[in-house]
């Protein structure tokens, strides 16, 4: 049987997964801000001038698999964003946040992710 679990730092790692693989520096990213539960790094394909994801370090698949032992990680993440959108001088002009969940959703990685996108004025509604 396929081991595809991993405790890593105490923490659950899917070793498929494209994001764990960053957050292990497998694969490389450019990081913007990175503590022991949030990782932060530019999206390779950005669709605004500033496009940043943040991922928890745990694998949690999607929001559909958030329990409540991960509200303060969630907030934490929201929390972090606000930050560094004003530290990255989009704060007052405004951003928007995006989580995609499952495939009717547009999710197309597995593993938690919030999308911080600014620089450019948005639409509504999203396609
Ligand atoms: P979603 O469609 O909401 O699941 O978002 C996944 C995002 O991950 C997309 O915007 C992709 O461009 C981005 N992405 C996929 N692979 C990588 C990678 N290796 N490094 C950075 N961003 C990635
Ligand atoms: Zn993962």
């Amino acid at each position: 049987m396929l081991l595809k679990y991993i405790i890593y730092a105490k923490e659950v790692r899917n070793v498929d997964c494209i994001f764990c693989k960053i957050i292990k520096g497998e694969i490389p990213a450019k990081i913007i801000y990175e503590d022991d539960k949030i990782l932060a790094f530019k999206d390779i394909s950005p669709i605004a001038p500033t496009h940043i994801l943040f991922i928890p370090k745990e694998h949690i698949e999607s929001v559909n698999f958030l329990e409540n032992q991960h509200i303060d990680l969630v907030g934490e993440i929201i929390l972090k964003m606000k930050e560094v959108a004003a530290k990255l001088g989009i704060g007052d002009e405004g951003y928007r946040i995006v989580n995609n969940c499952g495939n009717l959703g547009g999710q197309t990685v597995g593993h938690l992710h919030f999308h911080l996108i600014g620089g450019r004025q948005m639409q509504w509604p999203p396609g």
